[in-house]
């Protein structure tokens, strides 16, 4: 089958082609930017008719995208944008933003298959738009934090009066031992639900010792033995860069 690579149409400087066949019904197409790679993924029984067909009914988006992607700078940050025009972190995980058509009310919601649907009138400004993201993003934490508050407080006894959002450009989270108010860093609903918890905890034990003491460490490590992972996880994402999108 080598000879079917003369099907492939011309790709800019760097681009390759790499050709699978696989046990699938349809052809695909991935675009890897990082690595200068256009996957097609063919069905192991394609005749080379067909696929050069596909490939050419395919070949003007594939130059357009190869193009656009490979004049884009590589970040140093390894971290992706927590959010852009495209795509959204949510849960540690970089999902497809997709825009829908507008049924009755402005909204955003997460799909079985992980993408994001946001549907906005067509007159919706950026403002609006990102109080609405805002405003989703929030929820979603809200939503676990009252999940981990139901598993933990029975478990640690403690209870604080309120736990709130705010996004905080040195902090993950703090705790107000006086009147028992926790502040969680509104990003984490960006990373691994894991790194929430984390945090969460790290904050109710302060309602059981205020200081970063022995004995603090000696309760974070009976209720999340793993802590240290986290923190060094957490340590290693720039929350100003977080912060910049
Ligand atoms: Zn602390």
């Amino acid at each position: 089958m080598q000879g079917i690579r003369r099907f492939f149409p011309a790709s800019p400087k760097g681009w390759e082609y790499d050709l699978v066949y696989k046990r699938i019904r349809h052809i695909y197409f991935r675009i890897y930017p990082d690595k200068k790679i256009v996957r097609i993924s063919a069905p192991s029984q394609i005749t080379p008719q067909t696929l050069e067909r596909a490939i050419q009914a395919k070949s003007a988006w594939l130059m357009e995208k190869m193009n656009a992607l490979g004049n884009v700078p590589l970040p140093s940050n390894p971290w992706p944008a927590m959010k852009d025009s495209c795509s959204c972190m949510v849960w540690g995980r970089q999902r497809p933003v997709v825009r829908g058509a507008l049924n009755s009310r402005p909204g955003i919601c997460l799909t079985t298959e992980s993408e994001i649907i946001i549907r906005v009138p067509s007159d919706f400004d950026a403002k609006k738009e990102e109080t609405l993201w805002n405003r989703w993003l929030r929820s979603l934490l809200t939503e676990r934090i009252q999940i981990l508050l139901e598993k933990w407080q029975p478990v640690m006894g403690v209870e604080p009066s309120e736990v709130r959002l705010k996004k905080m450009k040195t902090r993950w989270g703090s705790c107000n031992t006086i009147v028992r108010r926790i502040w969680i860093n509104a990003v984490l609903v960006h990373l691994e639900p894991c790194l929430l918890e984390y945090v969460l905890v790290h904050e109710l034990v302060h309602l059981l010792e205020p200081g970063h003491t022995k004995r603090f460490y000696q309760i974070m490590e009976t209720y999340l033995p793993d802590w240290k992972i986290k923190e060094s996880r957490l340590n290693q994402i720039a929350l100003r860069q977080c912060l910049s999108n």
